[in-house]
């Protein structure tokens, strides 16, 4: 019997059977399928040496959370390692800063609120290896908000991959009917066949809007799919549905830690980044803040950077960055350069801290999703569980408030942008009408990796193509699926084990979610073709 016939044949029996014998042996069927949620992805010789014993200098290009995973495993096996970042302060997008609110008074602002997803397995070593992996709160529950006050909340659910998806039509978030009647419902499937090579080859081309115009989405589901999409910073018909795939495989369909996250209940500069430079700074590693790198040159086995020599590099700025330097540097191979030139950021995002006289009312998590009217995609209440934001409101009553917007309509000016976020925010809360703006910090962006149509095939992998030059970011094409902070972070071990590799040492261990879909490699449905530009000839 083919594999195509007996394979689908034995998940079917499997499943019908697990059916009849219950939810704790179907999820233990799907959790052996999907290897147990967690896979690693490289082999670790134990039987190697730690530590460097001939000195290697290494120039960290960027000190976001890719750049520190790199330069903080790097410096502790003995790299004398120093980081170039352009900020005043470290983190990158996780980074914070002060600004001073009256005289005397200060407030820690940051790019903006952080989930820490279940299956953030990389961060989670990382951070635990430093013992920052305290202070955090769960969510407790996923909320989107409607502007006519209704809500789609999905705390509670089944984890269980695939049966999370029941779970979802059981709280109501989508109706089965609707799916089963959709036109083209058949494509539905492509979310749990995720498998890097097929899906980026097939439907990178592919725009979320194309998807949802054949599918002809229902609402609630539409509603939970733009969840999605957002996480990309993009509008449907920029986004790559082999993105938005990968994006459902990643946190939803591969892994039974579900939507629900935490935060930090600090600031992430007391909460992270100081200790991060501590340790740095224990290794013997330097960081140079406000120092933009401007200058690369590849120079025989080595480079200079600023004008400074070193052996290697790992490159792991933001893209605008990455862009600009490595399309400037010397003794970089054109073919490399073009694919640098490739990588664009996506949309403009706005980001708006703001301290008001009135509160919005209790019973929402600390972090809520907005069905978008024109620009406001979520916020969080600051001052219900941050320390420093409730200090303030203990002292002047109000609220602390984050807007957030990802993908920022291109016509609007920085004042009309700042001005819908408000005027939205009152929309769905409407008891902050006739509100008094005591402080606001407005940050309107465009240095987020672009997630877009047919962008995967050229992005950047961890080795960027010159001798000794690694690249990492949540840009980078990493083997393994994962996403923001955990690609970043997952980026910059794989980037310090090219080097510790290379030096003869131990590798760190990296792992991910499962590699593929439960149902990848399966037999697809002829519909499958309406997607593929050209019909898939
Ligand atoms: C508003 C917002 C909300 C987000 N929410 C979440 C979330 O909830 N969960 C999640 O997982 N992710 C989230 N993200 C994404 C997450 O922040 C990023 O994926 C992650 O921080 C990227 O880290 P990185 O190290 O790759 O890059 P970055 O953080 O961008 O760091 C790159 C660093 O390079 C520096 N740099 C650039 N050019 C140069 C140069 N020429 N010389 C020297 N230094 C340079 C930059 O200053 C920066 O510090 C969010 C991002 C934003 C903006």
């Amino acid at each position: 019997m083919p594999w195509f016939v007996w394979l689908p044949l034995t998940v079917m029996v499997s499943f019908v059977l697990a059916w009849f014998l219950g939810p704790p042996v179907l999820r233990s069927l799907i959790k052996s399928r999907l290897q147990n949620y967690r896979v690693p992805v490289n082999t670790v010789d134990s039987t190697r040496p730690t530590t460097l014993t001939t000195p290697r200098r290494v120039a960290v290009l960027g000190g976001g959370v890719a750049g520190l995973t790199a330069a903080i495993t790097l410096a502790r096996r003995g790299f004398q390692v120093e980081v170039f970042e352009a900020n005043p302060y470290l983190g990158g997008k996780l980074g914070s800063w002060k600004v001073e609110l009256a005289p005397g008074e200060h407030a820690w602002v940051s790019h903006g609120f952080h989930a820490f997803f279940a299956n953030y397995y990389n961060l989670d070593r990382f951070l635990g290896s430093m013992g920052l992996r305290t202070g955090f709160q769960s969510i407790g529950e996923y909320v989107i908000l409607g502007t006519t006050g209704a809500q789609v909340r999905f705390g509670k659910l089944d984890t269980t991959p695939v049966l999370n998806l029941i779970a979802l039509a059981r709280a109501g978030v989508y109706r089965f009917r609707d799916v089963l009647k959709a036109p083209a419902r058949d494509l539905f499937g492509v979310f749990l066949e995720y498998d890097a090579k097929e899906t980026f080859e097939r439907y990178d081309k592919v725009s979320f809007a194309d998807f949802d115009r054949l599918t002809q989405l229902p609402p609630g589901l539409k509603l939970a799919f733009n969840t999605f999409a957002r996480a990309f910073f993009s509008d449907e018909d920029k986004l790559s549905l082999a993105e938005l795939i990968k994006s459902f495989h990643f946190y939803y369909l591969s892994q039974d830690g579900g939507l629900v996250y935490e935060y930090p209940v600090h600031d992430y500069e007391p909460a992270f980044l100081a200790p991060m430079r501590a340790e740095l700074e224990k290794h013997g590693a330097k960081v140079h803040l406000s120092t933009k790198v401007s200058s690369l040159v590849k120079a025989g086995e080595g480079f200079t950077v600023n004008g400074a020599a070193f052996d290697r590099v790992v490159l792991s700025t933001d893209i605008v960055g990455a862009r600009s330097i490595m399309t400037a540097a010397t003794g970089v191979p054109d073919d490399v350069k073009a694919r640098f030139e490739a990588l664009v950021p996506g949309q403009r995002y706005a980001v708006l801290r703001v301290w008001l006289d009135k509160d919005v009312r209790e019973g929402y998590p600390p972090f809520v999703i907005t069905d978008r009217v024109k620009v406001l995609d979520a916020f969080t209440t600051y001052h219900r569980f941050e320390h420093e934001a409730a200090e303030w409101t203990k002292k002047h009553g109000g609220a602390v408030l984050e807007l957030h917007c990802y993908a920022v309509p291109e016509a609007m000016a920085p004042d009309e942008v700042k001005q819908a976020l408000l005027d939205e925010l009152v929309q769905f809360f409407p008891e902050l009408k006739g509100y008094t703006l005591k402080h606001e910090v407005f940050q309107l962006n465009r240095n987020f990796t672009a997630f877009h149509l047919g962008m995967s095939a050229a992005r950047p992998e961890t080795e960027s193509g010159v001798a000794g030059l690694m690249c990492a970011g949540d840009w980078v094409k990493l083997p393994f699926p994962a996403m923001l902070l955990e690609a970043a972070c997952a980026s910059g071990y794989v980037a310090a084990n090219a080097l510790l590799r290379e030096a003869g040492l131990r590798e760190e261990q990296v792992e991910s979610v499962p590699l593929k879909g439960i149902m990848a490699g399966m037999p697809q449905p002829p519909a499958r073709k309406l997607l593929i530009p050209g019909g898939g000839k």
